[in-house]
């Protein structure tokens, strides 16, 4: 009897910034196994954050093979979602990385930026992305100014695909991310190309987000790759935050804010990105999208100084005291990035006295993640002009308590909880059933929202609007002292 592939189990591969994490998915079971692999980054002086591409590709195998041992069940298909921004060199006939992959948190394409900035409002316009090097163009420049050996240059998900089917292809919202794509047409731009010296680049296809990309083996027995996407977009779908009224957080390495636009291509007016949430048929779906660099990266930095001994370790401190004891702390230790765009800034620590512990500086953190994400909240409510009524979210540091209740105090609004930490994966898991079927809309496709826990705020509006009133003035006092270098 055939059996509807559709209906069988699928591995989703979500290869993150320091680590890669699988699931096996089942339409009615849910997960039913489960893998993880390290692949954490290197950081050097020089705003240097770089990775080992064989640890990539290394950690997208191991973590598959780990998760279809725990399942002990074939699957039907494979869905694979990337770190979005994050580029390298390769080589196109052998497969041969020619560069270190360049991490999205690293800022050495600054000085590209710094040279492009009299096209920025164009770029900005065509793309729906700001002149920043996060993105991927720039770092994808200053990879081919420094590169002298032929080759390609592309986002970290073309590279591995390539090594797992060989072919060569990019999903149209990972493309979305590199500031060459044209928003309208999800299609490479001539003009964004020729303003980064790229015109004669060989450039990956743009497909959809869910289709047939190929045969890989291996995790073993041969498997379709049928779901590509990037991360925070997959954890987007994942958290089925497809009505206006709502957004997600994704609270990792960074903590990434997001929220569907539908059909309309929307340019945001407040200094967000205006993005391809997936496409699926031809048709796209779009999204905003806003960022705080340094969330975990910001917590593993406390405990590298022995304020904590881990992230495990946040609720404990934290809890040792009633309030942050005025200290504010703006964790912008790479930069601020939406709404600022100012990746040059430093961050700050002020209110300290003789009588600040490590549990005041721990819930200082808690608030300075938490308040710039209410600033992305409301940019997102300004742009599309709808109120958001509550914030989905996941990630790892989800499982810290205190950051959540301070989200949901500082924010005014419910934070729901998604039951597994790595929406990322769910979603991606959702694209590939749907390349299976490509008649199952997103909603069959993605499992229905329901938040593990729901924290409601527990301190009044005046509270929260003071607590934001004095971030946002540290803010802008770091801002107005740091001299812009564009
Ligand atoms: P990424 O996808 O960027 O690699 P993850 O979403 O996997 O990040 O989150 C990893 C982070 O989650 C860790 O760096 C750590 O800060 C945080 N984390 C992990 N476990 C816990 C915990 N029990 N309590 C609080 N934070 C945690």
């Amino acid at each position: 009897i055939a059996v509807d592939p559709a209906s069988r189990p699928v591995l989703a591969v979500d290869q993150g910034t320091s680590s890669t994490k699988a699931l096996v998915i089942c339409p009615e079971r849910g997960v039913i196994g489960s893998g993880t692999a390290p692949a954490p980054p290197r950081y050097a002086s020089g705003g240097v954050v770089e990775a080992d591409p064989a640890l990539l590709l290394s950690s997208v195998v191991d973590a598959g093979r780990r998760a279809l041992a725990d399942a002990g069940e074939p699957v039907a298909a494979v869905g694979l979602a990337n770190q979005g921004e994050t580029v390298l060199a390769w080589d196109p006939d052998t497969g041969a990385p020619l560069t270190d992959a360049i991490v999205w948190q690293d800022r050495r394409a600054a000085s590209v930026c710094a040279e492009l900035a009299p096209h920025a409002d164009m770029l900005r316009e065509l793309t729906g992305l700001p002149l920043e090097p996060y993105f991927a163009a720039p770092k994808m420049a200053w990879i081919r100014r420094s590169l002298t050996r032929e080759g390609v240059v592309t986002t970290s998900d073309s590279w591995l695909v390539h090594r797992l089917t060989g072919e060569f292809v990019t999903d149209a919202a990972t493309a979305g991310r590199t500031q060459l794509l044209d928003l309208d047409t999800t299609e490479w731009s001539p003009a964004a190309l020729g303003v980064f010296g790229m015109s004669d680049e060989r450039l990956p296809h743009v497909v959809d987000s869910a289709g047939q990309f190929g045969v890989t083996t291996a995790f073993g027995d041969p498997i379709p790759l049928t779901g590509l996407l990037v991360d925070q977009q997959a954890a987007l779908l994942a958290q089925r935050v497809t009505e206006p009224g709502t957004a997600k957080c994704t609270y990792g390495t960074g903590a990434f804010l997001l929220a569907g636009t539908g059909a309309r291509p929307l340019r945001s007016r407040t200094g967000l990105v205006g993005c391809v949430a997936w496409r699926l048929g031809g048709r796209s779906s779009y999204c905003l999208d806003g960022q705080v660099y340094t969330a975990a990266s910001a917590v593993r930095w406390l405990s590298d100084l022995g304020v904590i001994s881990g992230a495990e370790d946040l609720d404990r401190v934290g809890s040792s005291v009633a309030d942050s004891g005025g200290v504010t702390f703006v964790p912008s230790l790479a930069g601020l990035a939406a709404p600022w765009w100012r990746g040059d800034v430093k961050g700050s620590m002020t209110g300290l006295s003789l009588e600040t512990g490590p549990g005041h500086l721990v819930r200082a953190l808690c608030e300075g993640i938490a308040a710039q994400v209410v600033g992305l909240a409301d940019a997102v409510a300004e742009d599309t002009g709808i109120a958001l009524e509550s914030l989905r979210v996941d990630g790892g540091l989800t499982r810290s308590e205190l950051l959540m209740q301070t989200q949901a105090d500082l924010l005014q609004l419910p934070v729901e909880v998604s039951p597994l930490p790595d929406a990322t994966a769910l979603g991606v898991g959702a694209v590939a059933r749907i390349g299976l079927d490509p008649g199952m809309s997103v909603e069959r496709a993605a499992p229905r929202w329901r938040p593990e826990k729901v924290f409601e705020p527990r301190i009044g509006p005046a509270e929260a609007a003071e607590r934001l009133g004095v971030f946002r003035t540290e803010v802008a006092a770091i801002v107005a002292r740091t001299p812009s270098a564009g």
